[in-house]
């Protein structure tokens, strides 16, 4: 079921415009547009739900199955030494993990994150298309 106040829901049924790059039946994965280092990604599940604590399985499993797949393709474009996970979901009341391509572990924090411009979006996520099969 999607929330027709949430901002997240309105990403999915394409009312609001948005970086993605990544869509299946369960999830989408759009760009950050507050990235605290470039190629900054959440992955979205499709159904509106607060907590990932009351998301049903399999989606829970399938997230973590997702963002391996995603994280993979963006440490390949970032040539990043990790991806670094955060769940927190204070900002939209929408389950979203973000990956973050890092290299140091202070580096997934929040407070470093800055707006981004749609040209320096563009070309982040033309860098990430190159490297999806
Ligand atoms: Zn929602």
């Amino acid at each position: 079921m999607l929330d027709e106040n949430c901002i997240f829901c309105k990403i999915i049924k394409n009312e609001i415009p948005s970086f993605k790059f990544y869509e299946d039946k369960n999830f989408i994965a759009i760009l950050d547009i507050n990235p605290i280092k470039e190629g900054h990604t959440m992955i979205i599940p499709k159904e509106h739900c607060p907590d990932i604590l009351d998301l049903e399985e399999p989606i829970h499993s399938e997230l973590f199955k997702t963002a391996k797949k995603i994280g993979k393709i963006l440490k390949k474009t970032f040539n990043s030494k990790r991806i670094g996970y955060a769940i927190e979901g204070f900002g939209v009341d929408h389950v979203h993990l973000h990956l973050v391509p890092i290299d140091k572990g202070y580096e997934l924090n929040p407070c470093d994150s800055k707006n981004a411009s749609k040209e320096e979006l563009k070309e982040t996520l033309e860098k990430i298309k190159k490297n999806i099969n």
